[in-house]
């Protein structure tokens, strides 16, 4: 198989390139880059910027805004957002719920969602995990019962990322408690100021709001809120995990972080202790590296392979690219934390930047609260046990 761009898809990365750069503010690239959180209008900013250019959403159908690129050019732009430390699309909106709507949706949801979920005038989250219903998410409790036009619901979802922002929230309830787990459950969208949500944050390890719990008393949903058939919302939910999965390997964001370490590295003082000197920490720098590029040859490969597969079932092998992928980012935040040295040691009480040493490290401060924040990737979408589950029945056949 032969892994070279061809002509037009160097033209088209080039493009891809040239406009991330330009367009996106240089404020909102340099926040991805160091790792420090974005605020919710730099999200919204950078997103329509994709979207007046018509690449927020290029995976959606063409008549919802999406654009007929290959499977080789979608993974160029993703790659592209990475390398250029562009925020990557609002992912609820659109990489879940956008593909779920735009396939099994009616068309008066359709018109009355999509266009504002791409230009991201609503911001949507995920409901689904619960607790005691992550990984084994079919054992989720949320009911919803019916009440005339309307579902009543009742329960609490968890883990809601960046639910405080949120508009909509597309959840999985249950409508049906006598069928098998799977066959009750319904996909269904609420209104996040309808009476009796209520959002409560969970603050991660690096002291960041960035996920939720969410509960629900007596929440009245009208009846069209419903996507496709009650009880099928499993069978959706299989379809948003596939679509979850799309660019999890994160290869560009990786190779990202590594520039920017060697770049940092190579700019400190020379003198002993200095890490770019030291060789085994160039050696670990390499080692990253070398393991970047195999799972960029698989990552390529799998993308090849996309266009003729049956895109409703993940394919087992965008496991092997969660695993790697997470490992390798959680990699590159360690070498980052190393280099930092002392420096990277939180001071809370002191105020961001306030530990810094002079001199121009002025990146230090967010060394460690991205290293923790980057502890979840190897947890969400999926955790990496579950992705050697999957690897074991799927592609080893145990
Ligand atoms: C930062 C963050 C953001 C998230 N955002 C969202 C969101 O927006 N919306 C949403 O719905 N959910 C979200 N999640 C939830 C996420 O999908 C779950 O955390 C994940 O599925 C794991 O479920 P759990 O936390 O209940 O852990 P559990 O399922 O209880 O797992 C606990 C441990 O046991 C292991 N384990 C479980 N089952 C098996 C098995 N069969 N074989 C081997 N090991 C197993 C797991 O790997 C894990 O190490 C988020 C999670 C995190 C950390």
């Amino acid at each position: 198989m032969d892994l070279r761009f061809t002509a037009e898809e160097v033209a088209f990365r080039d493009e891809v390139r040239t406009f991330l750069r330009e367009k996106i503010p240089a404020e909102i690239r340099r926040k991805v880059s160091e790792g420090r959180g974005l605020a919710k209008d730099d999200i919204v900013a950078s997103q329509r910027i994709l979207n007046a250019r018509g690449w927020a959403v290029p995976h959606w159908p063409r008549e919802w805004g999406g654009q007929d690129w290959t499977p080789i050019q979608r993974y160029i732009y993703t790659e592209e957002i990475f390398q250029a430390a562009v925020p990557l699309p609002q992912q609820f909106n659109c990489y879940m719920f956008g593909p779920v709507l735009a396939t099994f949706g009616r068309q008066d949801q359709k018109e009355r969602f999509l266009p504002r979920a791409a230009n991201l005038d609503d911001w949507w989250c995920q409901g689904f995990s619960e607790p005691g219903a992550g990984s084994d998410l079919a054992s989720l409790k949320t009911r919803a019962v019916r009440d005339g036009d309307h579902y009543v619901v009742d329960g609490q979802k968890t883990w809601t990322t960046l639910g405080q922002h949120a508009d909509w929230i597309f959840c999985l309830v249950r409508t049906d408690t006598e069928a098998k787990k799977q066959r009750g459950i319904s996909f269904l969208l609420i209104d996040m100021t309808s009476p009796g949500v209520t959002v409560r944050p969970i603050l991660t390890l690096e002291g960041r709001h960035e996920v939720n719990e969410v509960f629900f008393d007596s929440v009245r949903v009208p009846v069209e809120n419903l996507v496709g058939e009650e009880n099928r919302g499993w069978d959706y939910a299989k379809f948003l995990l596939a679509n979850e999965r799309t660019g999890i390997a994160r290869i560009g964001l990786t190779k990202e972080r590594m520039q920017r370490i060697k770049r940092l590295a190579k700019a400190m003082p020379a003198g002993p202790g200095t890490m770019w000197d030291d060789p085994d920490f160039r050696a670990r720098v390499a080692e990253v590296e070398v393991e970047l590029k195999a799972l960029e040859i698989t990552q390529m490969r799998v993308a090849a392979k996309q266009g003729r597969a049956d895109s409703t079932q993940p394919d087992p092998a965008s496991s092997l690219l969660k695993i790697r992928g997470s490992q390798l980012q959680q990699a590159a935040t360690e070498l980052l934390v190393e280099l930092a040295g002392p420096f990277a040691l939180a001071a809370p009480d002191h105020g961001a930047g306030a530990n810094n040493p002079p001199g121009g490290f002025d990146w230090v401060d967010a060394a460690a609260p991205s290293y923790f924040n980057n502890r979840k990737v190897s947890i969400y979408g999926g955790s990496n046990e579950i992705q050697h589950n999957v690897i074991a029945k799927g592609i080893l056949g145990l």
